[in-house]
């Protein structure tokens, strides 16, 4: 069961084979530097991409760096590593679980690595408040109401729901969110916690490169600069579309927001940026970016990774940059660095000369 556990470590069946197999951490982070390299990939991949990395191909190895990422998390103690880390964990495993389920062919066995809906309802004792009916699902709402608390679009909120008898149906998908999301609950809760002083004391180097890795994010995210002609590829299409006023799917919707958020946008700007179009809701506008830049929510959203853009579709018009750049916040970094200083006039610089040139 061990590839399954690797691939899953946030179950309760791995956590309890890792605890029989009698591994003392103390001894793994003092010997085995591969666990340590993989736990420290985890927790950097995890700020700088959203995602995990790929597993390293030794099984116990990929199981054991989960019990150290979590250590690593817990010894840089910051709120934003917690949200981002428990996030990128379950996004990668959402990614695991949905191709599993989409794989009809393998047979299952003993050695199978693939997990089974009715599995992780098991996993998360959800098999009483989800049932199957006409082709979806009815979930109980005091169930409902806590997976999709930190799930940023209007779609989830209650009031937008059709409550029926105490239940809301969900189709497959929105299931599977919701699976996320208990997952990303489970991986947050307990982080951060106290570390033994024989297990911190060897990963000190590793800490100390992880607080970089946000120190560099949280740079990025100081940009503070709009110049939508050096905008990534998708961005701009996102932008384009936006601006003609085409609909757009929340997630694209959301990629685009949480982007020129990232740059440095107030909401008002952003609202004034969509504005080109008279048809575009100022109201959701408003209410979507204040929720992403966490005015109104307890969670700061950061931009998508390329990797995510791509699985939705949103990763359009690639150019050369693109093949060197895992975020497109990454790349309008270095496009903003390899500007001269007549193409960075800010966006919101010429809106307010245009302002005052026209009498506004
Ligand atoms: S590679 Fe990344 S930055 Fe480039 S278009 Fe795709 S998502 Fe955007």
């Amino acid at each position: 069961m061990q590839r399954l556990h690797a691939r899953y470590p946030f179950l309760e069946a791995a956590r309890e084979s890792v605890a029989t197999e009698a591994v003392d951490l103390a001894t793994v982070v003092e010997q085995d530097r591969a666990v340590v390299d993989r736990a420290r990939q985890r927790v950097s991949t995890a700020i700088e991409a959203g995602e995990i990395g790929e597993p390293h191909r030794d099984a116990r190895i990929e199981l054991l760096s989960y019990p150290v990422a979590r250590v690593l998390v817990s010894m840089v103690d910051e709120r934003v590593l917690v949200r981002k880390y428990a996030r990128a964990e379950a996004a990668t495993a959402y990614e695991r679980f949905t191709a599993d389920m989409a794989d009809t062919t393998e047979l299952k066995s003993v050695e199978s690595t693939g997990l089974e809906l009715e599995e992780l309802l098991a996993e998360f004792d959800l098999q009483a408040a989800v049932r199957a009916a006409d082709g979806e699902y009815r979930i109980d709402v005091g169930t409902y109401l806590p997976l999709a608390e930190d799930l940023w679009d209007d779609e989830w909120r209650l009031v937008n729901q059709p409550l029926e008898a105490g239940e809301i149906p969900v189709d497959e998908d929105e299931l599977l969110t919701l699976l996320r999301e208990a997952i990303r609950g489970r991986i947050d809760d307990g982080l951060p916690f106290e570390v033994p002083e024989a297990i911190g004391s060897a990963l000190e180097d590793e800490t100390a490169e992880i607080r970089e890795v946000l120190a560099d994010l949280e740079l990025t995210q100081d940009i503070d600069t709009v110049v939508p002609d050096l905008f990534p590829p998708c961005m701009k299409a996102l932008l384009d579309q936006i601006q003609k006023g085409e609909h757009l799917p929340h997630h694209s919707r959301f990629a685009i927001t949480a982007f020129l958020t990232s740059i440095g946008m107030t909401t008002d700007q952003v609202v004034d940026l969509y504005r080109v179009n008279s048809s575009f809701g100022e109201e959701m506008t408003r209410y979507q970016t204040d929720h992403i830049r966490g005015d109104s929510s307890p969670t700061e959203y950061s931009a998508p990774s390329c990797a995510t853009m791509q699985s939705y579709g949103d990763c359009v018009n690639k150019d050369d940059l693109c093949e060197r750049i895992p975020h497109p916040m990454a790349y309008y970094e270095q496009r903003i660095d390899d500007a001269d200083d007549e193409e960075l006039e800010d966006w919101r610089e010429a809106e307010e000369d245009g302002q005052s040139a026209s009498g506004d």
